[in-house]
C-alpha cells in the first residue's frame, strides 16, 4: 500500500520510494508514504481559488452543516479507523477512542457553534465606540474571512484529532485546508479524508491532503494564507523561520512540545481524596496512549513529606499494568509509534537518569504480552524521582515522549510555582488541592506560563475531563517553549482565519453592517 495525496481535486501518487510506516507492535512494514513531486504551491493555489470561493459563499450555518456531514461520514466508518489506529499507532481501544472520537467530537462541537451563528458570513463584536461629540461618527470591530488557504501540518500522535480540530475552525471561518499528516501515522488521516472525499460532502477544494513531505509546502504560502503546525519545537522553529514564511508573513500558529507539570497542594496528603485523584491522573499519564500526548504530565510536584508515598502509590499501580499487543484486552500500555521514537525516548530517559532515580520502569520491559519486547517499540511505564529539582536542568527541559514522568519534592507553594515555570512555557498544568487559598495562589502563579490550568478539588472530584484532554470550548496552546500558539476555544479558534477590522463611520453604516453579521465576542 502506498498512500496517495489529494491535491488539485484528484488523487496523485508520489514518484519516489517513500518512507515506510509500520506496525509498532511487530516492527513490520504496513505501507509507504510518499509525496515526491506533489506540488504544495499548486495544492494551495487550487484550495485558494476553488475551495475558498465555494466556502466563502456559504453562511456560518451552512458551513456548520458541512462539518456535521463530515462527522457523520467518520462515525459511519469508525470501526475501520479503530483498526488502523491499532495497527499503525499501537493504540488500545481506549487510546484510539481518544484520537478518533476526539476528532469527531470536535467537528460536531464546531458544527453546532457555526449553526448558532445563523445565516451570517461576518461577525461583529458587541459594543460601539463614539468617536465624535455629535454622535455621528463611531467605530465597531468586524471579523471577515481571510481570502487565503490554511496549511495544516500535524504530529504523529493524533492523526485524527489533530487533523479535524484544525479543519473544523478553518471551515467554519470559510477557509480551505491543505492538511499534511505526520508520515509515521498518515494512514488514518489518509483513510478519513479519502472517505470524506468519496462521500462528496465538502465543496471541491475545501480539503486537500498531502501524505509525505511534498515540495513547497511552506515556500508557497502567501500573506493571506496560514500555517498551523503541531509537532516538535525543533521542526516548529525551522518552519517558523523559513525565509519564505518570514517574507510572506502568513499567520503562523505553532503547537510544540512541552514539559507539563502537576502540583499536589500541601493538603494533598496520603489518605485524602485529592491525593488519590492525583495518583489516578499520573497513572493515566504513564499508560494512556503510551504517554504520547503533548499535554501529558511530565513533572509531578509533590510536597517533600509526601513525595515518597506518592511515588510508591503510582509505581504500585503502573508496575502491574500489562504492556504489549494492543489487540490483547489485558494490555493497558501499547507500543510507542515506532522504533525510532522508542530509541529517542530511551535516550531521553538516560539523560534524566543523570538527575533522577528510577522508581519503576526505566527501559524496554523484560517481557510483553503477545509480542516480542525488542522487535516492537515497547517502553515500560517509567517513574523517576528527582531529589533536587531546583538544581536540576534536564528534568525541566527534556520531553520523553512516552510513558515517563518525574516526581519532584517541593517545600512551599512558591517553590512549586517556580519549579513549574522552569518548563519555559507549557501547554497544561494541573493542581490537586482542596485548600482554596493554595489552589488560587498556584493558579495565578503558574498562569503566565501556561495555556490551560486544571484545578481539581473535593468539589470537582472525578468529574474533571483529565489533565491532558483538550476540550474544544477551551483554548489549547501554550507560551514560550510550547510554541506561543493558541487553537480552539470556541469562537476564539476563528481568529486564525479571519481578519478583525476597526470600521469607523456613521452609526447608520455601522448598523447596516451589523444587520447581516452575527454578534459575538471573539
Ligand atoms: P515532528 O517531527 O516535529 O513532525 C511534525 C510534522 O512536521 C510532521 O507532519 C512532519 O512530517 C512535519 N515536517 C517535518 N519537516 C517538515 C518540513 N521540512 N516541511 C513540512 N513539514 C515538515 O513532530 P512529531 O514527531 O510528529 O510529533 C511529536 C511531537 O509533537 C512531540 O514533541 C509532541 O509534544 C508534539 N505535539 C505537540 C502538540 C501540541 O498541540 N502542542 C500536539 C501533539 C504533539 P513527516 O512526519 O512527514 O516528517
Amino acid at each position: 500500500m502506498k498512500l496517495q495525496s489529494y491535491v488539485g481535486g484528484r488523487w496523485v501518487e508520489g514518484s519516489g520510494e517513500g518512507r515506510a510506516f509500520i506496525d509498532p507492535t511487530t516492527g513490520a512494514e504496513l505501507g509507504r508514504v510518499d509525496a515526491t513531486g506533489v506540488d504544495g504551491a499548486a495544492a494551495l493555489a487550487f484550495a485558494r481559488e476553488t475551495g475558498g470561493p465555494a466556502l466563502a459563499a456559504l453562511s456560518f450555518a451552512e458551513r456548520g452543516a458541512l462539518l456535521k456531514a463530515v462527522a457523520d461520514v467518520l462515525v459511519a466508518n469508525r470501526d475501520a479507523y479503530g483498526e488502523i489506529a491499532r495497527k499503525n499507532s499501537g493504540n488500545t481501544v481506549r487510546d484510539a477512542a481518544i484520537d478518533i472520537d476526539g476528532g469527531i467530537g470536535t467537528l460536531k462541537f464546531y458544527a453546532r457553534l457555526a449553526q448558532s451563528l445563523g445565516d451570517a458570513k461576518t461577525i461583529v463584536e458587541p459594543g460601539q465606540d463614539t468617536l465624535a461629540r455629535g454622535g455621528n461618527f463611531a467605530a465597531r470591530h468586524i471579523w471577515t474571512t481571510r481570502p487565503g488557504a490554511a496549511m495544516q501540518i500535524n504530529a504523529f500522535n493524533f492523526p485524527s484529532w489533530g487533523l479535524w480540530e484544525k479543519v473544523a475552525t478553518a471551515i467554519v471561518a470559510g477557509v480551505p485546508c491543505v492538511a499534511k499528516p505526520a508520515s509515521a501515522t498518515a494512514w488514518l488521516s489518509y483513510q478519513m479524508v479519502a472517505d470524506v472525499i468519496a462521500a462528496k460532502v465538502l465543496p471541491e477544494g475545501a480539503l486537500s491532503i498531502v501524505c509525505g513531505v511534498g515540495k513547497d509546502l511552506v515556500g508557497a504560502l502567501t500573506a493571506f494564507d496560514s500555517l498551523a503546525f503541531t509537532g516538535s519545537a525543533a521542526t516548529g522553529e525551522m518552519l517558523r523561520s523559513d525565509p519564505a514564511v518570514l517574507a510572506a508573513a502568513p499567520r503562523v500558529n505553532i503547537e510544540a512540545d512541552s514539559i507539563n507539570a502537576t502540583i499536589l497542594g500541601p493538603d494533598a496528603a496520603p489518605g485524602t481524596a485529592v491525593f488519590d485523584l492525583a495518583v489516578r491522573e499520573v497513572v493515566n499519564a504513564l499508560s494512556v496512549k503510551a504517554g504520547q500526548l503533548c499535554t501529558n504530565i511530565r513533572r509531578v510536584l509533590v510536597p517533600a513529606e509526601h513525595a515518597g508515598a506518592f511515588a510508591d502509590a503510582v509505581s504500585a499501580k503502573v508496575s502491574s499494568f500489562a504492556v504489549g499487543d494492543p489487540a490483547d484486552e489485558s494490555v493497558r500500555v501499547g507500543p510507542l509509534v515506532d522504533l525510532e521514537q522508542r530509541d529517542i525516548a530511551l535516550k531521553g530517559i538516560e539523560a534524566l537518569k543523570q538527575e533522577a532515580d528510577v522508581v519503576c520502569g526505566g527501559g524496554i520491559p523484560d517481557g510483553v504480552v503477545g509480542a516480542d519486547a525488542k522487535a516492537g517499540a515497547f517502553l515500560a511505564p517509567t517513574l523517576l524521582s528527582c531529589a533536587d529539582p531546583a538544581g536540576a536542568k534536564a528534568v525541566h527541559e527534556i520531553e520523553v515522549f512516552g510513558p515517563c514522568a518525574t516526581v519532584m519534592p517541593y517545600r512551599s507553594v512558591e517553590d512549586a510555582v517556580a519549579l513549574a515555570a522552569r518548563g519555559g512555557g507549557s501547554l497544561a498544568l494541573s493542581v490537586f488541592s482542596s485548600d482554596g487559598a493554595v489552589a488560587k495562589a498556584a493558579t495565578v502563579g503558574v498562569a503566565p506560563f501556561h495555556g490551560r490550568v486544571m484545578v481539581v478539588d473535593d468539589e470537582v472530584g472525578r468529574d474533571h475531563t483529565g489533565h491532558p484532554i483538550v476540550m474544544p470550548m477551551c483554548v489549547h496552546g501554550g507560551p514560550g517553549r510550547a510554541g506561543g500558539g493558541e487553537e480552539l476555544g470556541s469562537l476564539r479558534g476563528l481568529r486564525m482565519h479571519m481578519q478583525r477590522t476597526a470600521v469607523q463611520g456613521s452609526p447608520t453604516l455601522l448598523s447596516a453592517l451589523a444587520d447581516d453579521a452575527a454578534e459575538a465576542a471573539l
